[in-house]
């Protein structure tokens, strides 16, 4: 084992590692890729790639854990993860440190993320301690009827660099909760949030090979794990193309698969709504996380008496934020996470400014090392832009009109996503209609807040399935066994 460099030092970026059967591995004579801070460009550090021995070494080690673990009391459980709350919260300065410095977020997000990681260990705790059975009256007096619920097994986890302590801790604290052992492959460009979470566990006192860490090329770890007989569920968040290829691997093997993929968020604003609270609170969730958020809302779609108006005011919000470096507390939206993103908003604007779309502000990259972009809102964007069909994961906000509640409803639901979806309006009977229409998995009515550790998290359509947090996020890990006793 080596000695751990995870000092508070708040300068000092953690060594990486693969975190395996207990043991913290560096990279040795391993491949490596750079982890790069995105406010400047530099690399900050190398994560070391597993070889194809060492995830034969995670499997082997993910089996005999889960036999201690799922044996293991769930109150007993439950202390472990608890224990993970508390110390993820004492070192909460660093891991936000950490995640600023390798994904760009400003430093108000990474609070904001590492004290919701940290819910989700807690909350799970407790939801293990009620992953009840029942005893069901029998048909006969001599018979016993059970149905007991039990952990379906090691699970293979992928996360992407989006939230790099959120997924993994929604995936981790409820599988965790319910008995399963679990490996996980946190996105190779942010590896130290989630190899402090990794820490925080072991600290608490899991037992070695219950949770293990890998990196490397995704699609060859992937492959590797699902494949394995010893991988039972397989849970990922990231990209429509990826879940599908992942749902069909894991097809092969007949194991459950949770996807919590893409969207394209639509925010109806109708005549009636408080448009200054839409305009500002729509800048503020749109342009958060520099607009790499499945759930965040792209499409705002007003009501044509309003347009002008929520247009005007969405764009000064829009204008007021301020761009900057994660680190600097007056930022309020940092760097894209990555030069793909920003490639592929550059692409997205420049095939809608194509298609006949104006841009009312923003429109491209800041000058720069780092991968900076400028808030853009974009009108007159033509159904065939290609930014109308495929989620925008960066800085893109698009405003359109629409005229009656079903037209508005029809442009919303268009697309094959259903993730988060949001509406405007001060009528009690447009709220419900829509709330019951808009084809989304988590909707906001007049508000925008709504990912805490107690409410499920997923969505339908092509934007995955299966619910990850509240009551239903536990039983992604449990298979539910009958036994009939004379
Ligand atoms: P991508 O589609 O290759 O990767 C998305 C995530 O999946 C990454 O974390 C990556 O490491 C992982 N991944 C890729 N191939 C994999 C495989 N075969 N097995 C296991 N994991 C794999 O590309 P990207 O450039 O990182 O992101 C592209 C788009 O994906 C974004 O523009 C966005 O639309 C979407 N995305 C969504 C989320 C989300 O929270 N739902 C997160 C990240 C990216």
């Amino acid at each position: 084992m080596h000695a751990l460099n995870m000092s508070a030092n708040q300068d000092r970026f953690d060594d990486l590692y693969l975190y395996i059967d207990g043991e913290w591995i560096e990279a040795g004579s391993r491949d490596t890729s750079p982890v790069i801070n995105p406010a400047n460009g530099r690399v900050i550090g190398r994560v070391p790639h597993a070889t194809e021995q060492d995830i034969d070494r995670a499997l082997a080690a993910t089996q005999k854990a889960f036999d201690i673990w799922r044996h293991t009391p769930a109150y007993d459980r439950a202390k472990v993860l608890k224990r993970t709350a508390e110390l993820i919260r004492e070192r909460a300065a660093h891991i936000e440190w950490l995640m600023t410095s390798e994904q760009g977020k400003a430093a108000h997000e990474a609070r904001y993320e590492v004290a919701s990681a940290a819910d989700y260990f807690e909350w799970f705790a407790e939801q293990g301690k009620r992953a009840y059975g029942r005893v069901v009256p029998s048909r006969r007096p001599e018979v016993q009827q059970i149905v007991k619920r039990q952990p379906i097994g090691p699970v293979a986890a992928f996360t992407p660099w989006n939230f790099p302590a959120i997924t993994p801790a929604r995936k981790l604290a409820a599988a965790l909760a319910a008995g399963c052992s679990v490996i996980i492959k946190p996105g190779e460009e942010c590896p130290a949030t989630a190899l402090a979470i990794g820490r925080a566990l072991e600290d608490a006192g899991l037992p070695k090979g219950v949770v293990q860490i890998v990196f490397g090329v995704p699609a060859d770890i992937s492959s590797h794990l699902i494949g394995s007989p010893i991988i039972r569920k397989v849970t990922f968040t990231g990209s429509v193309p990826v879940g599908r290829l992942l749902a069909a691997q894991a097809a092969r093997g007949v194991k459950p698969i949770t996807l919590e993929l893409g969207g394209h968020g639509p925010v109806l604003v109708f005549n009636d709504a408080d448009l200054d609270a839409a305009a500002t609170l729509g800048a503020a969730n749109r342009f958060r996380g520099t607009g790499q958020i499945c759930i965040s809302s792209t499409r705002f779609l007003v009501q044509r008496e309003s347009l002008d108006e929520f247009t005007e005011k969405f764009v000064a919000a829009t204008q007021a934020l301020k761009v900057g470096d994660g680190h600097d507390p007056a930022t309020q939206v940092g760097p894209l996470s990555n030069i793909r993103q920003v490639e592929k908003t550059k692409a997205l604007i420049a095939d809608a400014v194509a298609h006949g779309a104006s841009i009312l502000t923003g429109g491209k990259p800041i000058a720069g090392d780092g991968y900076f972009f400028e808030p853009t809102v974009l009108t007159d964007v033509p159904l065939d832009a290609q930014v109308m069909q495929e989620e925008p994961f960066g800085p893109i906000a698009i405003v359109r009109p629409f005229d009656r509640f079903e037209d508005g409803m029809a442009e919303a639901n268009r697309l094959p996503y259903a993730l988060g979806g949001y509406v405007f309006t001060r009528d009690a009977q447009t709220a419900i209609r829509a709330g019951d229409e808009l084809e989304a998995g988590m909707i906001g009515i007049n508000h925008f807040s709504m990912v805490v550790s107690e409410l499920p998290f997923g969505g339908f359509k092509e934007s995955g399935y299966g619910s990850e947090g509240g009551e239903e996020g536990i039983d992604n890990y449990l298979v539910t066994k009958f036994i009939s006793q004379v």
